[in-house]
């Protein structure tokens, strides 16, 4: 059997093991310490948001942007349908009602337009939406400009689904940087890995002091373990943000590598579209870039001579190589059907035909050879 060429694996860099090894040598094996603050320190200075809380998980850390919001049993969140179960889940956490946007075709994120729609609909309800939560799907960020606008219309924050985008940009502006609250995931297949983990990001000093004070389980000052607030241990291990630290480090290594990838494949499928084949592309506008943590294609057979994703990703994995479908929106998850949808379908048809390919920033050129003959197999 050849060797498994996975989705997105992860990469160090060299110096994780060193932060790590200073972690154990100065004894600072616990949920905080000098590599927890200067790994935020880290991610402050790359994305340009003034204040960070590094912590257990990206789930976390959009769990204490609601708590800080104060989203409680019956408010309405509005929500990216199209994106990974994490986005949503929090919502449900504090027993609110999460409402879902379709995508658009432009970035395959939330759509400003039924955004508002949304909004209005729901403020027709007497329902004022407490939050809304845009995505950058695979790296692409969302329509910031225009999404920031209908939330400023309306006075809603924002909080800002990062998680698999440190490393893009709108206009220079970095994505973690454009919420009230943005999020950051440094799990295991994201474009930089802790192994798991994830922030809290705001220009608001005071909403992150209080994010680590509930992060580390609401301990109020007191010669004594005195609360008056229900805490989580939700704080980032001095150990892992340690890797974090080497990560960062590389960060544009890896953003740079993922582009590349990005682009072999743009130009194999340049070539394979002049032969009568439709296949397409995340787009990434004018002024946009995309740190390309995955590169997805879609793939109607309609449109390509019967060629479907399932035999792509059947083709693969013939030969060891790992592809997955992508998000199945949320809007179409059972343990969702049931909440409100805004839409016209955008990504239901993404997702239906759509295939996240290889991408991981270590892959080598016997690799690409290997993908690009299974390619060559299907689109003779
Ligand atoms: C990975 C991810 C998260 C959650 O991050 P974890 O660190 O795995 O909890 C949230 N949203 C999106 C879009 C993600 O891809």
């Amino acid at each position: 059997m050849k060797s498994k060429i996975w989705l997105s694996s992860p990469h160090m860099g060299g110096s994780e093991k060193t932060f790590v090894q200073e972690a154990f040598d100065t004894n600072w094996i616990a949920p905080l310490g000098p590599h927890v603050n200067g790994f935020e320190s880290d991610i402050q200075h790359y994305t340009g948001a003034r204040h960070a809380a590094a912590l257990s998980s990206g789930t976390a850390a959009i769990h204490l942007a609601l708590i800080l919001l104060d989203v409680k049993a019956g408010d309405v969140v509005i929500c990216q349908s199209m994106t990974f179960t994490a986005s949503a889940n929090p919502i449900i956490y504090q027993a609110a009602t999460p409402v879902f946007v379709d995508s658009e075709t432009e970035t395959w994120n939330m759509n400003p337009e039924y955004l508002e729609q949304a909004i209005q609909d729901q403020l027709s309800k007497g329902k004022k939406p407490k939050a809304i939560i845009p995505v950058h799907l695979y790296g692409m960020p969302a329509q910031m400009d225009q999404i920031l606008t209908v939330a400023g219309k309306y006075d809603i924050p924002v909080i800002e689904d990062a998680a698999e985008a440190i490393g893009s940009r709108i206009n220079g502006k970095s994505c973690g940087s454009f919420g009230k609250f943005s999020i950051l995931s440094f799990n295991g297949n994201k474009i930089i890995t802790t192994s798991g983990g994830g922030a809290l990001l705001s220009d608001d000093g005071d909403y992150i002091r209080q994010a680590r004070f509930l992060s580390t389980q609401a301990r109020d000052r007191a010669p004594h373990y005195e609360h008056t607030q229900i805490g989580y241990n939700y704080r980032m291990s001095n150990v892992l943000a340690g890797i974090g630290r080497g990560q960062m480090e590389v960060l544009d290594e890896r953003v740079a590598a993922r582009r590349r990838n990005f682009e072999r494949y743009a130009f194999y499928f340049e070539k394979v579209n002049l032969n009568g084949y439709h296949i397409g592309f995340q787009p990434e506008p004018a002024g946009y870039h995309s740190n390309r943590w995955l590169t997805a294609i879609t793939v109607d057979p309609a449109t390509n001579k019967g060629i479907t994703r399932e035999a792509l990703l059947r083709a693969f994995e013939l030969e060891n190589i790992e592809c997955r479908l992508l998000w199945k929106p949320m809007h179409l998850q059972p343990v969702f059907q049931d909440y409100p949808f805004y839409g016209n379908g955008i990504s239901g048809y993404i997702f239906d035909t759509g295939l996240c390919l290889p991408s991981g920033s270590n892959l080598t050129d016997d690799d690409f050879d290997r993908i690009f003959s299974v390619l060559d197999s299907v689109f003779r």
